[in-house]
């Protein structure tokens, strides 16, 4: 019977760090912190260095500054004088051949009473200096008894750690949890193992959490290589159980007669790029094939994705059905609906807007709309896979900036129709290797023409010393009737700082230009925002001429009279972060500039990826520059990546095994869908242990 739900094997994995013997809740909170609130996630936490405790001399030979494991009687204590809290508390020690005092500022006579008690023999670890001709050693790392030895004699794994946790403890943590392990049925493929000698599992497992030497921390060395793979695996084989059940829905065949779409294109002001009407023609050509779409199309801002998504839902709705739109924020879904539909309009489709902020009549009006089908064409943000939105018929999804939703929330649009065709789109271009480790093999159309008559943004670089250049160059461009975008950067991955530092760019520059400067962050309420944007975008209330923002207006956000982009600390920007910021300027008819200034803490790769972005503006291009310029390990870790965090994988070393991981994922469902030989199994279990849960429900049953 295969497994359907997680494996009892792995129950001892799933708990609460809390579970572990001697961590409460305080201790939890660090790790939690750190590494996860499971255990398991204590076991992907490896070892950065190594300390060798094994060097264990007499005191006589001791190096000093060398880490050593001395085996010490305990002499003497000598507690400071009471009011005196300067004075370390000293414990003279030795052994046959010489003396050392240990020296503990501010130490506890109580615990190093107990701990060092006088005339005992321990086992004192740590790195020893010379002091006016005498051996001390401030703050051993370790006391233990000599009974200890084994435990402390050893090459001690060092790990990454976060304030309010030691090595001792995170150590004795991450113990814990690898005692919790057990031997795990082999999921790989047994002719792999060998040829790359590989070992099982749980003795990788320890292997990678008990080096031996430095070498052995290296990505490339087999244990290292043999957990990557297993997380690499369980990543693609969840990928493709996904669509592989996707895919075996069988479609709607959907192929409308033109008559909606002809209509839009006689109303757009514009021609098609060439790009435009080949994404247009490879998005028909799969909506009328036999199974479901699953199609990304990749475009950079401004590049004119919207209009080949319309064409898109268009041709659903020539055929009687429904189509929606999904975007991830309220803003970005006005700014869709603004540019629909009034095409829509032309073509004489009803569309409305759904998002959260509909209420009450509004809302119950629209969602009667969409189950009856008089609404055929709907845009919108969450509030679209809401339990009581139920479609009429709903045939075609485009899910824009994808990468804002999990992989979940993408499906559960899918879900509200019969074998739903659905379009993907994203304005960061994902460079191949990345675009696998994503999404396995996607079928891909990209926009790599600017519409024509686009002006290019002229882009300068310059230190944050030059401020006051800026400013004054703010101030000619309001004088000839510009706007301006003025952008603070991350700071710290906090919500509170950025807001902070935004917020003190805002009152600076208010002091100067007055109430013609606004503000936008990530915690002001949605309706705030949109009412300073929409200021900004001179629809209603008093005009606003700078507009002061964290990285709120990354999408969305359409103002051609936006003419200048200030971002100040650009360094702590991704490129592809940067470029999107970027193409918020230049959407009208006048020049845009856009100054990127840089902090004094930025290096030289830090300057080159500056350079490349004043030197292109390509966003595929950019994409491979950062790429090679940062590695991928870096550029998938970026929040706005909307890539896979990997635990144990490290892209730049183990890229090689993720096509290996792709093929072998291939095959294990070609021959076995639904998981149910005994590798099958196995496989289910690598599954559930890399909490890829949802996707093991796809594993075809029987
Ligand atoms: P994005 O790919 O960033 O989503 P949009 O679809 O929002 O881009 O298009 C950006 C702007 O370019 C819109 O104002 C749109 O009307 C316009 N546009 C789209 N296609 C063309 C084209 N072929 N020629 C000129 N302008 C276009
Ligand atoms: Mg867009």
């Amino acid at each position: 019977m295969p497994q359907r739900t997680r494996p009892e094997i792995l129950f001892p994995l799933f708990a609460p760090v809390t579970a572990l013997k001697g961590i409460g809740a305080r201790i939890g909170g660090h790790l939690e912190r750190l590494a996860g609130p499971q255990v398991v996630d204590l076991l992907w936490h490896l070892p950065v260095g190594i300390i060798d405790r094994r060097y264990s001399p007499n005191l006589v030979d001791l190096e000093p500054g060398r880490v050593a494991t001395l085996v010490l009687t305990v002499v003497k204590h000598h507690a400071p004088p009471v009011r005196n809290r300067r004075i370390p508390y000293r414990i003279d020690c030795r052994d046959e051949t010489g003396e050392i005092t240990l020296v503990y500022f501010h130490g506890r006579a109580d615990y190093l009473k107990s701990a060092l008690p006088e005339g005992e023999v321990r086992l004192v670890s740590g790195s020893a200096e010379l002091y006016d001709g005498r051996l001390q050693m401030t703050h051993p790392n370790i006391v233990a008894k000599t009974a200890d030895r084994e435990t402390v004699m050893r090459v001690q794994p060092v790990y990454p750690l976060t304030e309010g946790l030691s090595q001792n403890v995170l150590g004795k943590a991450i113990g814990a949890a690898i005692e919790r392990t057990n031997e795990l049925a082999e999921w790989l493929d047994p002719a792999l193992v060998g040829q790359r000698k590989w070992v099982p599992w749980q003795q990788a497992l320890m292997a990678a959490h008990a080096p031996g030497d430095k070498k052995d921390l290296e990505p490339a060395m087999p244990h290292r290589m043999r957990l990557a793979y297993d997380e690499l695996l369980a990543s693609q084989l969840a990928i493709m159980l996904v669509r592989s059940h996707v895919r075996r829905q069988a479609g709607h065949p959907i192929a409308g007669n033109g008559r909606l779409r002809s209509r839009v294109l006689r109303a757009l002001p514009f021609e098609l790029t060439n790009s435009q009407k080949t994404a247009i023609d490879e998005i028909g050509s799969d909506m009328a094939a036999g199974h479901r779409m699953l199609r990304l199309l990749q475009g950079d801002v401004g590049s004119g994705k919207t209009v080949v998504a319309l064409m898109a839902m268009l041709n659903a709705v020539e055929t009687g059905r429904q189509a929606a739109m999904m975007a991830p924020t309220e803003i970005l879904a006005q700014q869709h609906y603004a540019t629909i539909s009034p095409l829509a309009e032309a073509a004489g489709v009803r569309c409305a807007l759904l998002t959260g902020r509909y209420k009450g009549k509004a809302r119950d009006a629209i969602v009667a709309g969409v189950a009856d089908g008089k609404m055929p064409l709907v845009v919108g943000t969450h509030a679209l896979f809401q339990d009581d939105i139920i479609f009429k018929d709903l045939a075609m999804a485009v899910v824009d900036e994808q990468h804002r939703f999990g992989v979940h929330q993408r499906l559960l649009l899918a879900e509200k129709g019969a074998a739903v065709d659905v379009l993907l789109m994203t304005a960061t271009p994902i460079p191949r290797t990345l675009m696998l480790a994503a999404y396995g093999d996607l079928d891909e159309s990209q926009l790599r023409e600017k519409p024509a008559g686009r002006k290019s943004v002229k882009t300068t670089t310059a230190s944050i010393d030059r401020l006051n250049d800026a400013v004054a160059g703010v101030e000619r461009q309001l004088d000839t009737g510009g706007k301006v975008f003025w952008v603070c950067p991350l700071v710290e991955e906090s919500v509170t700082v950025d807001v902070a530092a935004a917020t003190a760019r805002h009152a600076a520059l208010r002091e100067r230009f007055g109430d013609r400067v606004g503000l936008v962050h990530g915690k002001m309420l949605g309706k705030e925002k949109e009412a300073v944007m929409a200021r900004f975008a001179g629809k209603d209330g008093p005009s606003i001429d700078v507009l002061v923002a964290t990285t709120v207006i990354e999408v969305g956000v359409d103002v051609p009279d936006a003419t200048v982009m200030v971002i100040e600390h650009a360094e702590r920007f991704g490129l592809a972060q940067l470029h999107q910021l970027r193409g918020r300027i230049g959407r009208g008819d006048r020049d845009a500039t856009c100054l990127l200034l840089y902090g004094h803490q930025i290096g030289d790769t830090g300057r080159e990826r500056l350079r490349v972005l004043r030197d292109t503006d390509d966003g595929f291009e950019i994409a491979e520059q950062d790429l090679r310029l940062r590695g991928a390990g870096d550029v998938l870790g970026t929040r706005q990546s909307g890539l896979p965090e990997f635990r144990l994988v490290d892209i730049d070393a183990h890229g090689e095994l993720l096509a290996m991981a792709r093929d072998d994922a291939r095959m294990i469902i070609e021959r076995d869908p639904g998981l149910e030989t005994a590798r099958g199994n196995a496989l289910r279990t690598l599954l559930y242990l890399f909490e890829r849960d949802a996707a093991v429900r796809f594993a075809r049953a029987g």
